[in-house]
């Protein structure tokens, strides 16, 4: 074993527990409700072939070559098609494509983050935002989360407390908790954010799985002049091999997230760009979504019923409305990093909930994931689960 002198910034970097957690899920006898995958047998694959090749015919070699940093011309457009629907402002312009929403992450604290910056962040928060923050040193700050999402007040208690560089939120659907913000709450933390003139970035990967209840406007719509920037992603709506997704943000910060794009990656792939772009273009992507839509639907309600019909009482849960995950909170005192080999020896497996906690905390909460298994594995490895708990 070599001893390396690394920089101060790798002693943050720490391996994904759920990395981890899915090399050993990866045994086909294990039910995993563990990592944060979408269903491969949804993914649009003849459509996806019939337009890499679509793109593959034109004759100038242009698809193999470099190309600019922003992204494809008409990917950009159709991005800022699809953001001008939902009533965010930004023009083809405005849009960064990246490897990504990851990449749009790290490129934004790239941007933003001396060590020891806060940066606040929902308490619990996505795993993958808190390994970036750690790894550009920053110190991530919880903000008080009730079963609701944010909470404005104490929002605005740690705005003024922690002088933050940047804010993080999941509005909608939020990993892990699924937990989605109603219209006042987006309201006031706008208003909130905007008065203190912190940037925030809304992180909105899962928005399209929407299975019950009615859409709320994004954060980013309701920000008028408010510093801000938007993160998507195709990763779940078409596939997240394809390492696609997008900033959207005004145009000044947009050209210094060019700079830090060009010194990670000068661009990303010219051939999967073309490709999603004539799959978006050439293909019926709302009937694919509202295929999603209904599968993944099934597959929460049969989570939600296995949940009520097995485990045991004082254990509770969130009910989404759309998105991958639920949050399961075992009674005070439950360990789930401690209960985890347990449940593999059972062979199912789920993510614990102390990983998602910037500080301590979480111990007796664990992630489930529905949007991976069928109705019926769902229904076993729940069955599974609950004996676990039972002890
Ligand atoms: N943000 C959140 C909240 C996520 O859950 C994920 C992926 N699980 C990402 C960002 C990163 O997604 P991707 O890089 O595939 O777009």
């Amino acid at each position: 074993m070599q001893s390396y002198s690394f920089a101060s910034r790798v002693s943050g970097m720490q391996s994904s527990v759920i990395r981890e957690i899915l090399k050993v899920t990866e045994q086909p006898e294990v039910i995993s409700f563990a990592g944060g995958l979408p269903a491969p047998e949804l993914f649009p694959l003849p459509a996806m072939r019939l337009a890499a090749k679509a793109a593959l015919g034109g004759e100038d070699g242009s698809i193999l070559q470099y190309s600019t940093t922003e992204g494809y011309p008409p990917l950009r457009e159709w991005i800022a098609g699809y953001l001008n629907r939902m009533d965010i402002p930004a023009a083809p312009d405005q849009i960064l494509v990246t490897s990504g929403s990851q990449q749009g992450l790290d490129l934004l604290a790239k941007l933003f983050i001396d060590p020891g910056d806060a940066v606040l962040v929902g308490n619990p928060t996505y795993l993958g935002a808190l390994q970036v923050f750690n790894s550009y040193q920053a110190r991530a700050v919880p903000v008080p989360s009730d079963a609701y999402g944010m909470d404005p007040a104490a929002l605005a208690q740690a705005l003024r407390r922690y002088r933050p560089k940047l804010a993080y939120l999941m509005p909608t659907f939020q990993n892990p908790t699924g937990t989605t913000l109603g219209l006042e709450r987006r309201i006031e933390l706008v208003k909130v954010l905007a008065e203190a003139d912190v940037p925030f970035l809304e992180d909105s990967p899962y928005r399209e799985l929407r299975y019950s209840g009615t859409a709320m406007p994004p954060l980013s719509s309701l920000a008028g002049d408010a510093p801000h920037a938007f993160l998507g992603t195709f990763s779940k709506t078409v596939a997240p091999g394809l390492r696609l997704g997008w900033i959207a943000t005004e145009p000044s910060l947009l050209a210094k997230l060019v700079l830090a794009k060009q010194g990670a990656d000068l661009h990303t792939g010219t051939l999967v760009q073309r490709a999603l772009y004539r799959y978006l273009a050439d293909s019926d992507v709302s009937s694919h979504l509202g295929r999603l839509r209904r599968e993944y639907g099934r597959r929460r309600d049969a989570m939600v019923g296995a949940l009520r019909r097995h485990f045991p009482a004082g254990v509770e849960w969130t009910e989404p409305e759309g998105g991958m995950f639920l949050w399961v909170t075992l009674p005070e005192g439950a360990n789930s990093t401690e209960l985890l080999p347990r449940a593999i020896e059972q062979r199912v497996a789920y993510v614990p909930g102390s990983p998602f906690f910037a500080l301590p905390g979480g111990e007796n909460c664990m992630r489930l994931n529905f949007s991976n298994t069928s109705p019926e594995r769902i229904e076993e490895g729940i069955e599974r689960l609950a004996q676990v708990l039972r002890g």
